[in-house]
């Protein structure tokens, strides 16, 4: 629920008014106006009120490439983690649905449960007898 919900009056502070196109306009208008007067409190809110709205231009300025930046993600499918594990991600193709981190995780098992076979293998050979020991016996 909006703590103001009606259009901020002429001067309102609320710094939860939205800078809405007719009230930025207006202010617009008021910058212009200072500038026909020529008292030092006149000037002084002319200039700061020059530097918020260069800052809100700035600011738009600055949206407007994070948007386009943006774009190309925009055609991206967003995936989720089929066991419910791992943060979601984002592909090019709809047929990509595998989990990158579920699949490292399955290849970091087969890694440990072959090197765990080949250790085996290797205590095996290494105590069995040579084939000269064999061949003597
Ligand atoms: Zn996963």
């Amino acid at each position: 629920m909006p703590q103001n919900p009606t259009p901020a009056a002429a001067g309102d502070t609320n710094p939860t008014t939205p800078l809405t196109p007719e009230r930025e306009r207006m202010i617009r208008i008021w910058h212009e106006e200072l500038f026909r007067l020529k008292d030092r409190t006149a000037v002084a809110r002319r200039e700061a009120l020059g530097d918020l709205l260069t800052e809100v231009d700035r600011l738009r300025a600055e949206l407007a490439q994070r948007d386009k930046d943006l774009e190309p993600y925009e055609a991206l499918n967003p995936q989720q983690c089929p066991a419910g594990q791992h943060l979601g991600w984002l592909v090019d193709s709809e047929y990509t649905h595998a989990c990158p981190w579920c699949r490292i995780a399955e290849l970091e098992q087969l890694l440990a449960a072959s090197q765990s076979t080949a250790k085996q293998l290797l205590r095996k050979v290494a105590s069995a007898p040579s084939q000269r020991e064999a061949g003597a016996a």
